[in-house]
């Protein structure tokens, strides 16, 4: 996901190679808690569940934080578990992390990898796997909860740790608002998060302050057309040659409707028309991706697809009622994701202070997308960030780099992060930005 320097990451890399174990009391009580933490983990990693359906896992961690003293609440929209801890005066800092695995089969072989099954809503039979690391994100989440607990001496004001389910099907971060996520519990001023990196050396941050994760729009076309016999097209409205255009047309969406500095992408991900070689069909159907950043170019893209949709369908002499329909997934959306400015590199200069600055890149914004955005997009006065925490094993990446070759992307049924370096630098990162925030008397 990340694209770091590259001399300064070679570099970067041999001195984590080379560290000496820091003499930091935060470094050292996480060190000293990871084996229990790899416990927790390697549980989470092998017992994956797949969107909306983070039943056991939301009860497993619903015990953990009961233990250390929160006050539990389950089952906030769906699966969700909000954990608060109120310790006097001051903000209210919200830390979050994701519960879902994703319907793969794992080929990590791993010794605790995943043999999970589960069907689909669709109903299909697959694997179940945590290919995006929302299992580091839990283990790191417990780590940071289990510090800030042992630390509430240092600390005052009001924590809320939540576990959010479905965030691959971008529908848990909305789900847990609209049960009260910022009315039943404590609203926070801060939202913080963090999430593993497939690009970057492990235990390596990353940080991209404003726009950080693009809006994603799901789009379904249905092209129509007046079907018949492939040998007289011309008693025909053919729907493959519209479709085509269309998809041609598309092209010039981005490149000359959308100014070069503002990124966009529209993707044509599916095409899928007629069943025999001399029928000429009724219909043809495309399935797009849109990303973008702001509301107004997400607009601009939307309308524009309407536009070009329709616009080849009239120039192809299509009637009016067998004009194209054109379906933005609202339900499949997921808005993009925004680091308050101000706020992230604030975070990213205390993390420069406790990793030093080698090991803290200002890395590019993506046209991935993340729910996370929610929590803020719900009230824009949050102060919210979202950084990343390189996973690739450091071994691993310096043979990459060398000898170029690719790595495993995050979903893929091979990745397999350096899960302590990824949870231990995320806990780390998450308690210091917390105990910052929350200073006694600060
Ligand atoms: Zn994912
Ligand atoms: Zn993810």
């Amino acid at each position: 996901m990340l694209k770091l320097k590259q001399a300064a990451l070679a570099a970067a890399a041999t001195i984590i190679l080379a560290a000496p174990a820091q003499a930091d009391p935060l470094t050292d009580a996480i060190q000293a808690d990871l084996p229990s933490l790899m416990e927790i983990y390697r549980d989470l990693h092998a017992n994956p569940e797949l969107s909306g359906e983070e039943v056991r896992t939301a009860a497993k961690l619903a015990v953990e934080a009961r233990r250390l003293g929160f006050e539990v609440t389950e089952k906030v929209g769906g699966t969700g578990v909000v954990a608060v801890m109120k310790n006097g005066a001051g903000p209210t800092v919200m830390i979050r992390a994701d519960m879902d695995g994703l319907p793969l089969v794992e080929k990590t072989g791993l010794p605790f990898a995943s043999k999970v099954m589960a069907k689909t809503r669709e109903g299909n039979d697959t694997g179940v796997m945590h290919a995006c690391g929302h299992d580091t994100h839990m283990t790191g989440w417990v780590g940071t909860a289990r510090q800030l607990v042992a630390r509430k001496a240092d600390w005052s004001g009001t924590l809320v740790m939540i576990l959010q389910p479905a965030e691959e099907t971008g529908e848990g971060a909305k789900a847990m608002l609209e049960d009260g996520l910022y009315t039943r519990f404590p609203k926070p001023e801060y939202v913080l998060a963090f999430h593993d990196a497939a690009g970057a050396p492990a235990g390596y941050i990353g940080y991209a302050p404003g726009y950080a994760l693009a809006n994603v729009d799901s789009v379904d076309i249905e092209v129509k057309g007046v079907g018949g016999h492939g040998a007289y097209p011309h008693t025909t409205k053919d729907p493959i040659v519209v479709a085509s255009r269309i998809v041609g047309a598309l092209q010039t969406l981005v490149s000359r409707e959308i100014d070069p500095q503002d990124p966009a992408v529209v993707t044509v991900g599916s095409f899928q028309a007629g069943f025999k070689h001399n029928i000429i069909p009724d219909k043809a159907n495309l399935l797009l991706t849109v990303r973008s950043y702001s509301d107004e170019t997400r607009a601009k893209l939307l309308d524009g697809i309407k536009r070009i949709a329709q616009g080849e369908a009239v120039t192809a002499g299509l009637p009016e009622d067998r004009m194209p329909v054109v379906r933005v997934r609202d339900d499949e959306f997921t808005p993009s994701t925004y680091n308050s400015p101000e706020f992230t590199k604030k975070m990213a200069a205390l993390f420069e202070q406790r990793f030093g600055k080698d090991r803290v890149v200002q890395s590019k914004p993506v046209m991935g997308g993340e729910d996370f955005s929610r929590f803020r997009r719900a009230d824009e006065s949050i102060k919210s960030m979202i950084f990343w925490v390189g996973g690739v094993p450091i071994d691993q990446y310096l043979a990459a780099k060398k000898e170029g070759t690719k790595l495993p992307s995050l979903h893929s049924p091979l990745w397999a992060p350096d899960a302590e370096k990824v949870v231990a630098t995320g806990a780390e990162a998450l308690t210091a930005a917390a105990l910052h925030l929350m200073k006694k008397g600060g």
